[in-house]
């Protein structure tokens, strides 16, 4: 394909948008963004990529499809005035703290942090490799990590001792930073505050679970470690278990370490509580009285306010508490749960306002309350394709 590679334009005004790609080792979601405007031209999925029976074969296979997609849409990437290609990348170690542009040592670095996220920095790479070959326009890489990296020493550093810890890179990274970076700053608009004067406890809940403290746009704490699977309860993760739990699983279960993390990872959360992964699904399972699903939906609350607690201790109060993502935009149920008796804490809910449905962001908080509670839908293309702009011009 490379002698046939699809090049930027470099048309001065009109409208130049990025395509923003987030490859997952058998998948590749792909949307087309104007950055100023905000404007989805299109988007889309592509699955099952190298699994047998499939007929896309790898990730470059999965943009020839993405292509043809786009044509069916009515859009001829050849035509477009494509501006760049903004990846998101799961994990930038120490290394990355913003986004970049990618050359082939970005790439090399990204391929060796693979250690530290086995299950996404290859399919990543493997993303990036194809789409420089289809595409000769700028490349850049935004990090789920990155607005995580101005965290304290003492948030971001385990009790384990320092010479392994430094040799093995061992810290808290924290991840879902695009969102909570995102949804702060959207925050403050909404609020018409400026960021800099707020203290913000941000809650990203959806398939994986993040909460955040952010003072001043910064962020200072995160539920998220070394690993996706550190803090909430989320769909098929445990969150926080006692560290203690893989030592008693290997000997008194027999299980391997891979088995271990792959139960944590795969099997635990709602899913290992329920039965069940998807919220959806929770809730409907609430409304028939299962009590396997109660226990799972409050043990997600206890955890969630377990960091609430946390963060407002951390920040010494909060002015803003933030829910996004898809549970924590459309979950009624959640919300109400997580703030009820806070009202000693100035968290509290107005339940109109939380009831009603909206795409928009939104105050569900009575009027003048110390504390604003609000929802924000997150946009983490949007995002990753305003970054990638301001970094290529
Ligand atoms: P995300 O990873 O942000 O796409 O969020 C996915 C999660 O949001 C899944 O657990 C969904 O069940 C949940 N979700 C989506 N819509 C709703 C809804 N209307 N009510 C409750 N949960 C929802």
């Amino acid at each position: 394909m490379s002698d046939n590679k699809i090049q930027g334009s470099g048309a001065a005004g009109g409208v130049q948008p990025v395509l923003v790609l987030n490859a997952g080792s058998s998948s590749l979601k792909y949307q087309l963004v104007v950055p100023e405007t905000g404007e989805k031209q299109a988007g889309g999925t592509i699955e099952r990529i190298g699994e047998s029976g499939s007929d896309v074969a790898d990730h470059s296979a999965a943009l020839a499809r993405m292509t043809d997609e786009l044509r069916a849409d009515g859009i001829d990437l050849r035509s477009v005035p494509l501006r760049a290609v903004g990846h998101r990348v799961v994990h930038g170690g120490p290394d990355f703290s913003e986004p970049v542009v990618i050359d082939d040592a970005v790439l090399d670095r990204v391929r060796e942090l693979s250690a530290l996220a086995p299950l996404h920095n290859p399919a990543a790479v493997t993303g990036i490799e194809a789409a420089r070959e289809h595409f000769d326009v700028p490349h850049v890489a935004v990090f789920d990590t990155a607005f995580f990296s101005s965290l304290p020493p003492e948030a971001s550093t385990y009790a384990v001792p320092r010479d392994l810890a430094e040799k093995h890179a061992i810290r808290r990274y924290g991840f879902h930073g695009t969102s909570h970076q995102w949804v702060s700053q959207a925050a403050a608009e909404l609020l018409d505050r400026p960021l800099g004067e707020l203290r913000q406890v941000i809650l990203h809940l959806g398939n994986g679970c993040s909460a955040s403290a952010v003072r001043g746009g910064v962020a200072v704490d995160t539920s998220m470690g070394l690993t996706p699977l550190q803090g909430l309860v989320m769909g098929t993760r445990s969150g926080d278990v006692d560290p203690g739990l893989h030592a008693y699983l290997g000997r008194e279960a027999g299980l391997s370490l891979k088995e271990i993390d792959t139960l944590l990872n795969k099997k635990s959360g709602v899913l290992g509580l329920s039965g069940v992964n998807d919220f959806r699904e929770l809730e409907k399972c609430l409304a028939g009285g299962d009590a396997e699903a109660r226990l799972a939906f409050d043990v997600v609350v206890h955890r969630l306010k377990h960091y609430v607690g946390a963060y407002l201790a951390i920040l010494g109060g909060i002015d803003v508490l933030v829910f996004t993502a898809g549970i924590g935009e459309n979950s009624i149920a959640l919300r109400a749960a997580v703030t009820e008796g806070l009202e000693g804490l100035g968290i509290s809910i107005d339940r109109a306002r939380n009831g009603a449905r909206s795409k928009q962001a939104r105050v569900i908080s009575p009027q003048g309350s110390r504390v604003a509670v609000a929802v924000v839908p997150t946009n983490e293309e949007l995002a990753i394709a305003r970054q990638t702009a301001e970094l290529v011009g």
